[in-house]
């Protein structure tokens, strides 16, 4: 049932799904993809839905 996962060859830590080195400290260290472009509805069209509310 467990899925092996890969770890990093430099400081044995589990990879990140995309094979990335999540450990900060390790020279093969990549910094996750934050500020992501995703379309989130949230709090965007807050006003016009109060408005059909009301
Ligand atoms: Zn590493």
């Amino acid at each position: 049932m467990l899925k092996w996962r890969k770890r990093c060859f430099r400081c044995l830590q589990y990879l990140r799904d995309d094979g990335t080195c999540q450990n900060q400290k390790c020279v093969r260290y990549t910094p996750e993809k934050g500020e992501t472009t995703s379309t989130s509805n949230d709090s965007s069209t807050g006003a016009d839905a109060k408005e059909k509310a009301n």
